[in-house]
């Protein structure tokens, strides 16, 4: 078949690329003309394993092809992709200027029957809205359908080609029959494809994204509380977890969650639910926690060093929102920092990806080490952000003769506390003894 795939971000890079793979003919449209030469020769501008290896296949195989000229790439397409971004807007409502622009790009341009499908995580009713923008601009007839991606930034590419569903929300018969057969190679295994009106579609993205926000909220107060009653939080979650109703995934306690999506989607859904006279609870609290969670380890510093740190050199470990990412989006790596600069500390950073993104936001007010142990040189404590697998299993006894003290605060629960005391480090970590 063949797709254009409007924006070309984590999202469309990833959908274009897979889409590629398997046979159809794909052009990937992006307004940043940087973008576009890089990827044109073969080179990703983001980090997300396996993507390269996709990319530069495809590319060979003249199936995956990238613009900036919209109307050349939608003109031939059958199916026309928005992988737009929705940045929150002021009011924490989703910004749909991206989409609802680009929709009218498109329409203006279109001289056949399109399907229309809107990827980027859009609040209830944009279908809609989109349909109307294509009646004003257009007598050709067009499919507005709601197909909202969760793909996770890290494994985006096994997300994409195996996922556990695919939401496909429209009501147009033509539309779900070529979005059936484009998906079929991505469901061989049996998920299902769940077909829906678009308002449900819309709102499941949300739905999905904003129950899980609350479920790492809800563990970040157990992790708190079980601080305060002596309690060990990873017991807990595995006491817990072996219920089927409750599950073992994404009940790791940390320093809250971060990324272009939990923050903006959940904000996002309580000013939707707002807007229709509902006050939707839950998210209030767990927008609240989370703001709190991602500054307890900077106060669990304060506690040990007192608030000012001036003359504290801080060793950082970890600055991408999560692992195998380079995407900072709403990081707690970067409010972290920003506390500890404010309280005078200095900071030495590693992360094995987010570097560039971080130096391009910061600059010179903090240091960047050459890797993980450069880090630690001459520092009073680490401090663990993200959990990338390079960090689980260091050498301790290097560790020791760099750092300035033992000291860690891990906001990720890398280690085993008892070896952590048996080595000698004074080890604080999230919801579990503080030894040392
Ligand atoms: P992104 O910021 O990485 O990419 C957006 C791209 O669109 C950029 O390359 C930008 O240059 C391009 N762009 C902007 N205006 C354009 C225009 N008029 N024409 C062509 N290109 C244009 O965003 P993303 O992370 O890929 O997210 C896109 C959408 O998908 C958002 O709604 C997001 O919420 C949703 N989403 C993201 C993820 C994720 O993990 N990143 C997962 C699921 C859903």
């Amino acid at each position: 078949m063949k797709i254009a795939v409007i924006g070309t971000g984590y999202v469309g890079l990833v959908t274009g690329t897979c889409l590629a793979e398997t046979g159809n003919d794909v052009t990937c449209v992006d307004i940043n003309q940087q973008k576009v030469d890089m990827l044109r020769e073969g080179q990703s501008p983001i980090y997300e394993p396996g993507l390269q290896t996709l990319l530069h296949r495809n590319i060979a195989e003249h199936r995956l092809h990238f613009t900036t000229n919209l109307a050349e790439a939608v003109s031939e397409a059958t199916i026309i992709f928005l992988a737009l971004p929705t940045p929150p807007g002021g009011d924490g409502a989703a910004d749909l200027s991206y989409v609802l622009g680009a929709s009218r790009d498109i329409a203006l341009t279109i001289s056949s029957y399109k399907v229309i499908v809107t990827k980027s995580t859009v609040p209830v009713g944009t279908a809609d809205k989109v349909k109307a923008i294509f009646k004003q601009y257009t007598d050709v007839e067009v499919a507005v359908v709601s197909n909202p991606e969760f793909l996770r930034e890290g494994v985006a590419i096994e997300d994409f080609m195996k996922p556990d569903r695919i939401v496909i929300g429209t009501t147009d018969e033509t539309a779900k029959g070529l979005l059936n057969e484009l998906y079929a190679p991505y469901v061989r295994q049996g998920n299902p494809i769940v077909f829906m009106d678009e308002r449900s579609s819309e709102l499941t993205k949300y739905a999905a994204n904003s129950f899980l926000a609350t479920k790492i909220s809800f563990m970040n107060e157990v992790a708190n509380l079980c601080e305060k009653v002596g309690a060990d939080v990873d017991m807990i979650r595995l006491g817990i977890g072996a219920d089927e109703r409750i599950g073992k995934r994404f009940l790791f306690s940390g320093i809250g969650y971060g990324g272009s999506c939990f923050p903006k989607d959940v904000q996002a859904l309580a000013r939707s639910a707002s807007e229709n006279d509902y006050e939707f609870k839950i998210l209030n609290a767990v927008m609240d926690v989370n703001a709190l969670q991602k500054s307890v380890l900077v106060s669990k510093i304060k506690a040990f060093y007192g608030d000012d740190l001036t003359g504290k050199t801080f060793a950082l470990w970890g600055l991408a929102f999560k692992p195998e990412t380079d995407d900072i989006r709403e990081a707690p790596a970067l409010q972290v920092i920003d506390e500890l600069l404010s309280s005078g500390a200095k900071v030495n950073v590693y992360d094995p990806e987010a570097m560039k993104n971080v130096e391009q936001l910061l600059g010179a007010t903090i240091t960047y080490a050459e890797n993980q142990y450069d880090a630690l040189n001459g520092a009073d404590a680490l401090l663990i952000l993200t959990e990338w697998s390079v960090f689980r299993n260091p050498d301790f006894i290097k560790m020791s003769n760099l750092l300035g003290s033992k000291v860690i605060f891990d906001g990720r629960n890398l280690f085993d506390v008892a070896k952590m005391n048996d080595i000698g480090f004074y080890y604080n970590s999230m919801g579990r003894a503080t030894v040392g």
